[in-house]
């Protein structure tokens, strides 16, 4: 580049303040990401210095199939070349295709999607779709919980962080402990439409329930008579080892959110599924839920060959195996400084790390970035720092990762011994 990048970052920054978000261009500073996102491959982010960055964060969980996956990018192009947004009178190909494959892969009898442009979009129709198809009102969702901030699926959110502004929510929304089958029982009355759970809960910081729990919560929905609507938003496709997370327990959800992963890294892409009894009064009506750019070809396109290359590339497999040698990795870490770090877990590649303090989250992550990693703390719990790598990060990028923050993690621990 031609330019000065410090000049070019610092016009950058100081244009993010003044017309973006003041506060995160002091952050920006604050924390040492005072730079500008320029590029990247696979697993490796590069700013506009030229500095490279192992991606462990992939905008918070979505580049699974790293930066610029080949595949994606090529059917993208394709697609781009010959039809991008349609009339919407006609149908098309690639969205099609997409919806075929989805119903071939995904778990039970999940044979209709509806396609949108984000997960909080995916979780608003998944809602929508249980109160019309069931005629009650009423959805309890969990504890910790995280489904998006548009304001139905924020009422579903647990944080009182992001609801109190904005209240009143969507009335009817209730929530129970994650993780507490006999809770989720109890709290289900005759208005009582779906039961709403993430498999694994993500931005509460990686909470992997109790072996028996969805089980349990399957059998319960099923025996009274109510919906059960998996957010796979951030767990699904391939992130925890299995292409849908639900897979891990052997069932099936009613309805299932999908986003993140499915636009393959390179297109914005929600998506929610149903059984076609469950999808029929979206399927009678068309119109009583649509979206202009939902499941365009461009879109449609991206996510189609994103799933092809998930699975001929076994996308799922290698992040199990991933996960795994990751996980050992960090759980290393941890033996070696369990004054810093209190649990490592997770599921693949869904990786939480729980600090003893909440403080050390943002030490640790200005140090890691510092010297070329990037991870970030969970949205809804400060204390859980995350690592969301794709799943074709290579064994000596994970063996540098671990590197990068075990000197963090012993640094972090010398100014614990300082205070
Ligand atoms: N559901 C879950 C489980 C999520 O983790 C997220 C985002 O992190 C969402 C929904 C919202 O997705 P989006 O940010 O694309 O609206």
């Amino acid at each position: 580049m031609e330019r000065d990048p410090d000049a070019f970052a610092d016009d950058i920054i100081a244009r993010y303040g003044r017309h973006i978000s003041s506060s995160m261009a002091r952050l920006y500073r604050f924390m040492g990401l005072a730079t500008v996102e320029w590029g990247g491959q696979g697993a490796v982010c590069t700013d506009v210095h030229g500095r490279e960055y192992l991606d462990f964060n992939g905008c918070n969980g979505t580049l699974f199939h790293g930066r610029r996956h080949p595949r994606v990018i090529a059917a993208v192009r394709e697609q781009l070349d010959r039809l991008t947004i349609t009339s919407r009178l006609f149908a098309h190909q690639p969205g099609v295709e997409l919806a075929t494959l989805l119903a071939e892969v995904s778990p039970g009898d999940l044979q209709y999607s509806f396609f949108c442009n984000s997960g909080a979009e995916a979780v608003e129709g998944a809602m929508k779709l249980a109160r019309v198809y069931t005629g009650r009102p009423e959805i309890i969702a969990a504890q910790n919980a995280f489904h998006g901030k548009t304001f139905g699926a924020l009422s579903a959110t647990a944080r009182e962080l992001f609801r109190a502004p904005f209240e009143p929510l969507l009335p009817g929304v209730r929530h129970v402990p994650y993780g507490d089958a006999g809770a989720l029982e109890a709290a289900i009355t005759d208005r009582t439409a779906a039961v709403l759970l993430e498999p694994v809960q993500g931005e509460g910081g990686v909470i992997v329930p109790p072996g028996d729990y969805l089980p349990a919560v399957r059998e319960l929905c099923d025996r009274r008579g109510v919906l059960l609507i998996l957010d796979e938003v951030q767990a699904g496709l391939g992130r925890t080892g299995r292409l849908f997370c639900s897979e891990h327990w052997g069932l099936a959800p009613d309805i299932v959110t999908l986003g993140k992963i499915l636009g393959g890294g390179v297109m914005p892409v929600g998506a929610f599924m149903a059984r076609a009894d469950v999808f029929r009064p979206f399927d009678e009506n068309p119109y009583i839920h649509s979206s202009t750019f939902g499941g365009n070809p461009l879109a449609s396109a991206a996510a189609l060959a994103a799933l092809q290359a998930t699975l001929e590339e076994g996308l799922a497999e290698q992040a199990a195996e991933k996960g795994a040698f990751l996980r050992a990795g960090l759980e290393q870490v941890r033996r070696d400084h369990p004054d810093v770090i209190r649990e490592v877990r997770g599921l693949g590649l869904m990786i939480g790390i729980e600090l003893h303090r909440e403080g050390l989250g943002g030490v640790i992550i200005a140090d890691i970035v510092a010297n070329g990693l990037l991870a970030i703390h969970s949205l809804a719990n400060e204390r859980v720092l995350r690592f969301l790598p794709p799943a074709v990060v290579t064994r000596e990028q994970m063996d540098r990762a671990l590197e990068i923050f075990a000197a963090a993690v012993a640094r972090a621990e010398a100014v614990l011994a300082d205070v």
